[in-house]
């Protein structure tokens, strides 16, 4: 396709770096054994290749290489956690506490989860996306089982302080679990300092394949598995390993280790100068809290033209999206935004490594 269109919706999904590319073909070909059988050399070949790939996603956020599982994607390490510690637990607990602002992946688990007995209360949130810390303390009180807190919205960028949230939650007793699917290989995480029990992250949003994602699970937590056969990944999920896409995640996690602080500050620049110049021209009302944001993610709301509009207007242009990839096929108002309590439609753009200029972006405005 001759001159594609901008792409600004890498909260989406990423295309796979060239270099990520390059670490799995092998073991698509040559080094295609099957990691779990150990007693010959081409398994044994693709073993060692998948404990390099925990030992660097795992240096990702302070863990321990086997305390890393591997799934299909973020959506199911979250199934996985709530399901798995409501199947374990709920003789004695069985409360969840989450946001309202959650992506569906938790929101929908929740909901199902409280058909079969689960109670769930969701918080709200202010104007700014944050919690409210009274709100919270009073749940708290209700005996939770787990904590269920994002640390970085997907449509907004804002994020949690799950460090607070994840203390409070300890001392409460009950378990911490972040989906960290935006904010995993773009920020520091420390899963030791900031008391995180279960984190789940994804390969595609940080340059790897579509397909595969994980699971941090701190030592000695029990999780009934959601998928049974043969007792893979100690148990918490059988099924032969995609060694590939492993790779891929362990490879995107380490050049991620590398480059993540460099390319945040590059994108938060160029986020920045776009929105001081939208706001300037009073053409856009930025949503959420301005401080406590990823840096490449920026939701606003257009003045004078609707949101859905102003992208089909401009689809030869650029390719961004009015909130989640989940919620865009039926058009509907952004439950993020509806708990923020802000009701226009907005416009979700966000930054990534070949992002070089905001020109189409300032090109789309000037035609509005
Ligand atoms: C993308 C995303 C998910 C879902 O991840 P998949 O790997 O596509 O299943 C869950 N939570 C957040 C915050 C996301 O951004």
């Amino acid at each position: 396709m001759k001159n594609k269109p901008l792409y600004l919706d890498y909260a989406a999904t990423t295309p796979v770096d060239a270099r990520v590319l390059e670490a799995m073909l092998p073991y698509f070909t040559d080094k295609f054994g099957n990691a779990a059988s150990t007693t010959h050399i081409h398994g044994e070949e693709a073993k060692k290749a998948v404990d390099r790939a925990s030992t660097d996603i795992s240096d990702l956020i302070n863990a321990y290489p086997d305390e890393i599982i591997y799934t299909s994607g973020a959506t199911e390490a979250i199934n996985t956690a709530l399901k798995g510690l409501y199947w374990s637990h709920s003789l004695t607990r069985s409360h969840i506490i989450t946001v309202k602002t959650e992506h569906k992946a938790v929101l929908d688990t929740c909901r199902w989860l409280e058909e079969i007995g689960s109670e769930v209360t969701y918080l709200n949130v202010d104007h700014q996306g944050l919690i409210d810390w009274e709100e919270y303390a009073s749940a708290l009180k209700l005996n939770p089982l787990v904590v269920c807190i994002m640390h970085a919205n997907n449509e907004t960028g804002v994020i949690q302080e799950i460090g607070k949230i994840a203390q409070l939650a300890k001392e409460s007793g009950a378990y911490f679990m972040t989906d960290a699917t935006q904010s995993f290989g773009k920020m520091d995480i420390d899963v030791v300092k900031q008391n995180i029990d279960l984190l789940c992250f994804s390969a595609h949003k940080i340059y790897g394949p579509k397909g595969i994602g994980g699971l941090y699970i701190k030592r000695n937590i029990k999780l009934t598995p959601l998928i049974h056969g043969g007792g893979h990944q100690r148990n918490y999920r059988s099924g032969t390993l995609n060694v590939p896409g492993i790779v891929g995640l362990g490879e995107a996690s380490k050049i991620a280790k590398k480059e993540m602080r460099e390319d945040a500050k590059k994108l938060q620049k160029l986020r920045d100068q776009l929105e001081h110049q939208l706001i300037a021209d009073n053409m856009a009302r930025v949503n959420g809290s301005l401080t406590q944001r990823l840096p490449n993610i920026s939701n606003f709301e257009i003045i004078n033209c609707s949101a859905d509009e102003f992208l089909l207007r401009n689809k030869n242009l650029l390719s961004a999206s009015t909130g989640s990839a989940c919620s865009s096929e039926v058009i509907q108002h952004s439950h993020v935004l509806a708990a923020m309590n802000i009701h226009s439609p907005a416009v979700r753009l966000s930054f990534g490594k070949a992002t070089e200029t905001a020109f189409a972006l300032q090109l789309a405005f000037q035609r509005i």
